[in-house]
């Protein structure tokens, strides 16, 4: 992860710059407030009450900017697909996702408690986190600054 602040790269899994010491959340949350990247927020969670708590931000590093996203107990992360009825909560179409391998219906992400929980959904080309592989169906937990993987798409998700 990259400081979006001073550009030192960070190792995996790191929540505070090594090089400057700030807080990777903050920054890219100011990202998130000065750039109007709220809009990235599905349709479906504008829909929901605003949450109390601070949105989680997954950074894709392809897009540069965070995707703020509300908390909620589950959150369906794949790629909407026309021909289906299936919910999914995080689309990631738009980031490539069929190309990169994300199925329809990859992985959930919990995010009610403090620590957000990520779960693979028997995805074709697996979940990971900071490079290790998902038992399906597992609730794992995340640390602020871990790296997820569907398929080939990385993200990082922070929050606090
Ligand atoms: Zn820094």
């Amino acid at each position: 992860m990259q400081c979006p602040d001073c550009h030192h790269e960070n190792l995996l899994g790191v929540n505070q710059c090594e090089a400057c010491g700030l807080n990777i959340y903050d920054l890219l949350m100011d990202d998130v407030e000065t750039k109007q990247l709220a809009r990235f927020i599905s349709d479906e969670l504008e829909l929901d009450k605003p949450s109390s708590s601070q949105p989680l931000l997954l950074y894709l590093p392809s897009l540069q900017t965070p995707i703020a996203i509300a908390r909620r107990p589950s959150l369906a992360m794949g790629r909407k697909d026309p021909e289906s009825t299936l919910l999914v909560d995080i689309d990631l179409t738009r980031f490539d996702a069929q190309a990169l391998g994300v199925s329809r219906q990859h992985a959930r992400l919990e995010a009610n408690q403090m620590l957000p929980v990520l779960l693979d959904l028997n995805s074709y080309n697996g979940t990971f986190i900071n490079g290790q592989q998902l038992t399906p169906n597992e609730p794992y937990e995340l640390k602020s600054g871990d790296e997820i993987r569907l398929g080939s798409l990385i993200a990082s998700l922070y929050f606090k």
